[in-house]
């Protein structure tokens, strides 16, 4: 599989799967965080979730989509499987996807992003006031895991798929842009701690 053809199997994934999830779960005054889990073998679907913080603040999209993967009785082993996150993971989902046994991961939006177009400052709030970590300050690449933004699949795709995916990277954010707003214009009246 080469890195354009899984750049656009991750973004199919994200505006196709995820995305229809977090429109409802937005409705619902959740945030916008998804996440998916694919087999490396065929690119496969296993399972696709959405934020879930009106339930349990636990459930970011990441943690809510690793609780309903092992709620599968028949689940392939994670060595096997992609593990596809919408925003750059936090600090509790970075370690859930490690206890889980991933050994990747890819993400569409990078932690700035979520502070700066998103407003959702928390994941890097944490990571200086916890683990005193200056943004990028984690290794993206260790023992347990690799992970890279899909940006980076596309900067070295070839043309025209480039220009495609960049086409797809475009109509996505735009996508997120607008539940944003509409996150951000309901989140006074949610439950959820870090909103
Ligand atoms: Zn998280």
């Amino acid at each position: 599989m080469n890195r354009q053809a899984l750049a656009r199997r991750l973004l199919d994934v994200i505006e196709n799967d995820i995305l229809p999830l977090t429109k409802k779960g937005v409705a619902d005054g959740n945030k916008i965080f998804g996440a998916a889990i694919l087999r490396k073998s065929d690119l496969s679907l296993v399972i696709a979730e959405t934020n879930n913080e009106t339930e349990n603040p636990l459930w970011h999209g990441e943690v809510h989509a690793l609780k309903r993967f092992h709620e599968q009785a028949d689940r392939p082993d994670p060595k096997e499987l992609i593990f596809l996150s919408t925003h750059e993971p936090c600090s509790m989902c970075l370690s859930a996807i490690t206890w889980a046994g991933f050994d990747n991961f890819y993400y569409f939006f990078t932690h700035e992003d979520s502070r700066d177009a998103f407003a959702i400052p928390h994941d890097l709030k944490i990571l200086k006031e916890v683990f005193r970590l200056e943004p990028g300050g984690y290794a993206k690449t260790n023992a347990f895991w690799r992970s890279a933004a899909i940006g980076d699949l596309i900067a070295v795709a070839p043309e025209p798929e480039k220009t495609e995916l960049k086409a797809q990277d475009a109509r996505i954010r735009h996508a997120y842009d607008r539940l944003s707003e509409s996150y951000q214009s309901g989140k006074n009246d949610n439950s959820i701690p870090l909103n």
